[in-house]
């Protein structure tokens, strides 16, 4: 009870960018304007992590893990377009942010930051998100997993934690909890029985900056298999990120420059190739792409349908492929 009204408890697993983004409408909703204004309620908050970084954007990854989008494109805090009804809760964006706390130099709207940056600046507005609270609002923050979800006979929900603490009784839950682990299969238990039995190191697939990578001895001949984003950082952290330096040769073309302590890379994948980097052109930001195919209008027809009238497949993906090509399309005849 809060000034003697009854307190509405809800939960939200998960405070990565997501649970973050639901935990500001949240407040929004229960303050001033909002459509719960004057309600009481407790908002637990479960996340192991650092609350509004998560997993992914966790603060204390090394600084060499970059983000694959712009800084340019990243915020926390919903913007002019944003259309949801009633009120938000507005806040810097990542370079307004960066730009107020000194961090690292001036970031540019057309950089790719590291993830870390990312996270001091969601853990930061998580903070900014609590000091902003309504009255009569309590945020309860557990440091630990949620393990089981279950329906009570009353109609509520209870969520077990991991730590002991608990359970909760809540009458609403939002899962957030973004890309969980994958569980091992068949593939992955011979892969680890044949590195036992040969004595080698296998490491599994997982978030780079969790990698068991120091496992990994100077000059030991280590295979890589996929060329994707996730390789992108395990050669960060092989290379710089054992003292290694990339520099430029006079002319101008990449050197490497070893400390001696990295091991000898064999990478590989079903194309064989690695994705092309992504572009970094001063000054300049991507031009966007106007949607033909995969427009508000198309979704609201399918919307219409009610829950269960749509296939995903059939209907939506469709949608999703047509306007990937013609925003590829449209790009390769520009350049
Ligand atoms: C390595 C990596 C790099 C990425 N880089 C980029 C990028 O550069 N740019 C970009 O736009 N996107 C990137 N992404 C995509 C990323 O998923 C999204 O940007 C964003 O983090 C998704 O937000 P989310 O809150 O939905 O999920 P997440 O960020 O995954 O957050 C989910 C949170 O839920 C928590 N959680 C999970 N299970 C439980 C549980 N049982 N109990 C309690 N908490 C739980 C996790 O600890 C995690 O913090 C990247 C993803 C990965 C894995």
């Amino acid at each position: 009870m809060t000034g003697g009204r009854p307190e509405v408890p809800v939960a939200v697993i998960g405070a990565g960018p997501r649970g973050l983004a639901v935990l500001g409408q949240l407040l929004a909703a229960l303050g001033p304007g909002g459509p719960w204004e004057g309600t009481a309620a407790a908002v637990h908050l479960v996340e192991p992590e650092e609350a509004g970084a998560g997993r992914v954007w966790s603060p204390h990854q090394p600084a060499g893990l970059l983000m694959n989008t712009l800084a340019g494109h990243a915020t926390a805090f919903p913007d002019a377009s944003v259309r949801t009804p009633g009120p938000r809760l507005t806040g810097p964006t990542l370079l307004e942010w960066s730009r107020e706390h000194h961090e690292t130099g001036p970031l540019e709207p057309w950089e790719h930051p590291g993830r870390a940056l990312m996270g001091r600046y969601l853990h930061w507005a998580y903070g900014e998100m609590l000091r902003r609270a309504p009255a009569g609002v309590r945020v309860v923050r557990h440091r630990t997993r949620a393990t089981a979800l279950a329906r009570t006979p009353d109609g509520g929900l209870r969520v077990t934690l991991e730590n002991g603490d608990g359970p909760l009784a809540v009458g609403a839950v939002v899962l957030a909890t973004g890309h969980t682990d994958q569980r091992e299969g068949p593939g992955d238990r011979e892969l680890t029985g044949f590195a036992a039995r040969h004595g080698l190191v296998r490491l599994p697939p997982g978030y780079p900056h969790e990698a068991a990578l120091d496992r990994l001895e100077p000059g030991a001949e280590v295979l890589v298999r996929g060329l994707a984003l996730n390789f992108f950082d395990q050669l960060t952290l092989l290379t710089s990120g054992r003292g290694g330096r990339f520099t430029q040769h006079p002319d101008g073309t990449p050197r490497y420059l070893p400390s001696g302590r990295e091991p000898r890379i064999v990478a590989g994948s079903g194309r064989g190739v690695p994705y092309l980097a992504r572009g970094q052109a001063p000054g300049a930001m991507p031009r966007g792409h106007r949607l033909r195919h995969f427009t508000g209008e198309h979704l609201e027809r399918l919307l219409a349908r009610g829950p269960g009238g749509v296939d995903f497949r059939t209907e939506v993906w469709p949608l999703i492929a047509r306007e990937a090509g013609a925003a590829w399309y449209a790009t390769a005849l520009r350049l």
